[in-house]
């Protein structure tokens, strides 16, 4: 789910200088209790989305929507409001923007009310063509209630001529482009589609009658739902009184999950693209500690993101694994800097170093990523204010060298360090005394067992999704590889 114009500005600073997931998303159908369920998936989802959640549900005479902004807690602050979004059937979203204004009029699920009853809709992801189709709808004299691209589906569909939902779904899908996994809501039933190329991921399971589609297997464990199996890239899954039936939109396309789910984005307690992000982000880190040794005392990650990719590099380089960074979970995404002349104190409030475990040591910090490179300086800092006497950075992706087009929100290249200097220039920006990134190769071999294929557009600039609505600016200078 993207903004136009796209939200980026400078960060907050309590974005921890990270690219941010725009969405998780979920749907209950065939339980009385379907909002509590969504509402429970929402939170282990809580990761791909802070500033804002919703639930729509459908009890068969009336819709009922409640959205804001916050994270789930504070959204659904009172059992009452749960007990308001009656039916057996829901979907949720939650999702993340780096812009105030339009923060409430864009919160999802959108709801929307035609000839065929009510639809509602959950988006995470990116669509390319957005800016063509809807300047081609408005054209056409359609009103937008948003400014997301998410929108464009509903304006589709109730245009479509087809006879049935289905088949409207299906028309609307087919002239999509770009990153998505959806989940739909409609008078009696749910439906949910991943696009043909599976970049973002997307889950069904059952827990006795009622069925669940979520982006991630941690919310199917959360409420003790069996995981059946993914939505498999170009399907439109229809979930209602007949149970599951399967719709094939797009075959034949080539697939590109985003390989940074497997790096950051995902809960490592999840599975996803057929593998476990746990074992794949360990495999990061082994093959981090083979390619780039180093010789020092103790490995310390910076928490959480990177803790089990530490543990990989540290179980590869016999190296022991301990805890010299400690975060502080209770600092909110609106975090203010204070007028202070500390001009770290951003990244001191999320985190402090264990001088204890650092004194007088020579420190491997792995980092999943790096970003701008301005919250990994400071931490490079604290740790040899606490003692130690080396500081060795090891990054288990590659250098980020451009954005991403397909549902993640990065700054812009001109911010990206490694899209501007070398690696010698960044470690000489970071300060610390040797600097080594996963080779592409390496990220490649770490993912080799869920044998499908990836993106990893943002590490090598080569976009296998053509970005229609930017074609000139990054396409022509980066033409994919087919
Ligand atoms: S560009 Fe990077 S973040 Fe975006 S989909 Fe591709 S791998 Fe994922």
């Amino acid at each position: 789910m993207n903004e136009s114009p796209r939200a980026k500005s400078a960060q907050d600073s309590s974005s921890l200088d990270k690219p941010q997931s725009n969405c998780g998303i979920a749907a209950v159908y065939g339980s009385p209790e379907a909002s509590h369920l969504v509402y429970l998936a929402l939170y282990a989802l809580q990761h791909r989305g802070q500033e804002s959640s919703g639930i729509v549900s459908n009890d068969g005479q009336r819709v009922h929507r409640h959205v804001g902004q916050g994270l789930v807690a504070d959204v659904f602050s009172g059992p009452t409001i749960l007990d308001q979004l009656k039916g057996s059937m829901a979907i949720g979203h939650n999702r993340y923007s780096t812009t105030g204004s339009t923060l409430v009029l864009n919160a999802q699920p959108l709801l929307f009310r035609s000839k065929q009853g009510p639809f509602a809709l959950s988006h995470n992801g990116n669509f390319t063509n957005s800016g063509i189709l809807r300047s081609w709808l408005e054209e056409e004299g359609s009103l937008f209630q948003t400014t997301t691209d998410t929108e464009i589906v509903p304006h589709l569909v109730a245009r479509s001529r087809k006879p049935t939902l289905t088949d409207k779904i299906i028309e609307a899908l087919k002239q999509i482009s770009g990153a998505y996994s959806l989940v739909m809501l409609s008078q009696d039933r749910i439906f949910a589609a991943r696009d043909p190329h599976g970049v973002r991921p997307l889950c069904i399971g059952k827990k006795d009658d009622a069925y669940f589609v979520v982006s991630e297997t941690c919310a199917l464990d959360l409420v003790r739902a069996e995981y059946i199996r993914d939505v498999t890239p170009g399907e439109l899954v229809e979930i209602g009184p007949d149970g599951i039936i399967s719709h094939r939109y797009a075959e034949g396309k080539e697939h590109f999950s985003c390989v940074f789910e497997y790096i950051y984005f995902a809960r490592p307690d999840s599975r996803i693209f057929n593998d476990n992000v746990d074992k794949v982000r360990r495999k990061l880190g082994k093959i981090l500690a083979l390619e780039s040794p180093v010789d020092a005392d103790i490995v310390i990650s910076v928490p959480d993101s990177s803790n089990t990719a530490a543990v990989g590099f540290s179980r590869r380089s016999g190296m022991k694994f301990d805890l010299g960074l400690i975060r502080n979970h209770y600092v909110g995404r609106t975090f203010i800097q204070p007028r202070q002349k500390m001009r770290d104190f951003g990244v001191r409030v999320k985190f402090n170093t264990v001088r204890g475990i650092l004194q007088n040591r020579r420190v491997v910090v792995v980092e999943d990523s790096i970003v701008r490179g301005t919250t990994l300086r400071q931490l490079v800092q604290l740790i040899r204010q606490a003692g130690a006497t080396e500081v060795h950075v090891r990054v288990s992706s590659p250098p980020i060298i451009s954005p991403c087009f397909y549902g993640m929100d990065f700054p812009s290249k001109e911010e990206l360090i490694a899209a501007q200097k070398s690696v010698e220039e960044i470690r000489d920006f970071l300060k610390c005394d040797s600097l080594a990134y996963l080779s592409q190769e390496g990220l490649m071999q770490a993912v080799t067992d869920s044998n499908c294929g990836f993106c990893s557009a943002c590490f090598t600039g080569r976009y296998p999704i053509p970005i229609e609505d930017r074609i000139g600016k990054y396409q022509h200078e980066n033409e994919p590889e087919r």
